[in-house]
């Protein structure tokens, strides 16, 4: 099965990922847990290019959207699709909704060609379950700066706008396909935020 966390900055999906990994594995499952953008050594350099450049002009949107892409198709056939078949549980921190999100609505490129690149990147492979955790902008942007005294430079550029958008954008997504996804309330404790995303997890699981 494949699991996908989805969610803006701070709000809580890396925590969760292990925390659900770890439980996981104490039931015996195989667990693959992996980042994007990156997750495969490809994609890790894509990571670099779009998270540390800073110095340089500004990327444009449709460059983002085929880097961010290009670092999943990699993933997918690296080793998502390897592991599903050997019946492993895929936790992925980020997948396809990410681009639809962030390239598509808060970046304001058309859905179609979006849609398009999304889905001949990741071919047949779709998440089982997509899991959003849902903050308010503040909160999330609270706790990334209390993680770091500085604010990543990709996120030092976007105002909080952006960010109502991919929030915003999520729970849209959400609505247009409920049997897909779950959104739980990421303002609550780790602890409780990990109890809803078991509790909805398990008829998917066990
Ligand atoms: O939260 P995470 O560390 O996974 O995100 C890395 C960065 O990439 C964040 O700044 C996020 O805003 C950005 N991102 C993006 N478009 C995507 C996925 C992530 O702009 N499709």
């Amino acid at each position: 099965k494949l699991i996908s966390f989805e969610g803006s900055e701070g709000s809580g999906k890396s925590t969760q990922i292990a925390r659900l990994a770890k439980h996981l594995q104490l039931l015996g499952r195989e667990v693959v847990t992996t980042r994007e953008p990156g997750g495969t050594e490809i994609g890790e350099q894509i990571r670099n290019i779009i998270v540390h450049n800073s110095k340089g002009d500004e990327m444009c949107a449709e460059t983002e959207l085929l880097l961010f892409t290009a670092a999943r198709a990699q993933v997918v056939r690296e080793v998502i699709a390897p592991a599903l078949t050997r019946g492993a549980v895929v936790l992925s921190d980020r997948f396809l909704d990410s681009t639809t999100v962030y390239q598509g609505i808060a970046r304001n490129l058309a859905s179609d060609p979006v849609n398009l690149i999304n889905q001949f990147a990741v071919g047949n492979v779709m998440p089982d379950l997509t899991v959003i955790i849902d903050v308010p902008t503040e909160i999330g942007l609270q706790r990334i700066r209390q993680r770091a005294s500085d604010l990543p430079d990709r996120m030092e550029r976007e105002n909080i706008d952006f960010y109502n958008k991919v929030r915003e954008g999520y729970l849209l997504l959400a609505k247009s396909m409920p049997q897909r996804f779950l959104v739980i309330d990421g303002s609550q404790s780790e602890d409780a935020v990990e109890k809803a995303t078991w509790t909805g997890l398990q008829k998917l699981l066990v």
